[in-house]
């Protein structure tokens, strides 16, 4: 257990930073989030992936992880802090749980299984099109195609 965290300073700009009050509510309709409060609104600065950061002590910190180390005694070593929410601008720290890189690549996919995947257009579908018309054409004047889709 870690207690660099516990830096008043960082606690400080923790507090300061965090709107207990008005952050969103998780759909309530999904049983994923179904029971869970507010998230805590972020109002400090974003990292590129979304996370809220805490600029002090010449480093960016993740408010995500100070939280949850504040209300938890700190986090198990080589531990993530996974969001419960999928707000990951969320420091409630009811909305943390730790777990291993490896469960959260689980939980990912467990969400993503509950939506409606994306269909994907892979290059097998373009080159049965591309295969299609090739035998169209071929079959026309016993011509092949020149300009192969990989060719351009
Ligand atoms: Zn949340």
């Amino acid at each position: 257990m870690k207690k660099f965290y516990e830096h008043s300073e960082v606690s400080a700009v923790l507090e300061e930073f965090t709107d207990k009050e008005n952050g969103p509510l998780p759909d309530q309709s999904h049983p994923r989030y179904a029971g869970l409060g507010r998230c805590w609104g972020w109002k400090g600065p974003l990292n590129n992936c979304g996370y809220p950061t805490i600029p002090v002590v010449g480093r960016s910190l993740l408010a995500h992880r100070i939280s949850f180390s504040n209300h938890n005694g700190g986090i198990p070593y080589k531990m993530c802090v996974l969001h419960q929410c999928d707000n990951r601008s969320c420091t409630n720290p009811e909305h943390l749980h730790t777990g291993t890189h490896a469960d959260n690549m689980r939980e990912s996919a467990e969400r993503r299984n509950g939506l409606a995947p994306k269909p994907k257009k892979s290059k097998n579908e373009y080159m049965r099109k591309y295969m299609q018309e090739y035998r169209k054409k071929k079959k026309a004047n016993n011509q092949p195609l020149t300009n192969h889709p990989k060719s351009v």
